[in-house]
């Protein structure tokens, strides 16, 4: 059953708080020589635990990845499989003819593995939260693991 899911539920203070600062943080630490183009994710999960990432270039481009996957690999190496809440961090918001920065297509899809539908998807820059999507909103109709038979 698809849940349409058209206002996000707010994550709650103390834990966006947590999860701007491990972004901002993760940001820092981009590997970006080539974009200049610096993200920060992080990933709230069931236990309440935040799991940061940054995004990883590479001379041969397409062998990059992005914040959102590092930050996958940590939640995922942490033991859990459940994210509660996302944070993505990046862009100028807007500030100078940039904009809000959402997870790419690609990281839309390997966030539903780990996301419910509903799951908030916070948009923010070093200096202000922006926007806040669900996961249905950002990738409706989407595919995922209930599509196959799990063994
Ligand atoms: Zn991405």
């Amino acid at each position: 059953m698809v849940t349409m899911s058209t206002t996000p539920a707010p994550i709650p203070a103390e834990q966006l708080t947590q999860m701007w600062a491990a972004a901002r943080a993760a940001q820092t630490r981009a590997y970006a020589p080539y974009s200049r183009y610096a993200v920060g994710a992080a990933i709230l999960d069931e236990q309440g635990e935040v799991h940061a990432g940054c995004n990883v270039e590479n001379a041969a481009y397409p062998q990059g990845w992005c914040a959102e996957a590092s930050a996958l690999a940590a939640l995922v190496m942490s033991g859990s499989r459940r994210a509660r809440a996302v944070l993505v961090l990046g862009g100028d918001g807007g500030a100078t003819g940039g904009d809000w920065i959402t997870p790419c297509g690609g990281c839309r899809q390997k966030l539903r593995e780990f996301c419910d539908p509903e799951v908030p998807i916070q948009s923010a820059t070093a200096d202000a939260l922006g926007p806040v999507y669900t996961l249905e909103q950002l990738l409706p109709h989407s595919f995922g693991p209930g599509h196959l038979k799990t063994p």
